[in-house]
């Protein structure tokens, strides 16, 4: 399973909260991660 790179959760390839960045794409657990993610993406994206 994906994890979310904001808060670590588990989350299902199926989530609705999916960003493309760079070529790949992350999912996250809500919109606050994604919201948290976009604010600053090269935090985030290993
Ligand atoms: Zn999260």
């Amino acid at each position: 399973m994906p994890r979310d790179p904001v808060c670590g959760m588990e989350v299902p390839e199926t989530t609705e909260y999916r960003v493309e960045y760079k070529g790949k794409t992350y999912y996250f657990c809500c919109s606050h991660c994604v919201s948290a993610f976009k604010r600053n993406p090269e935090k985030y994206a290993k």
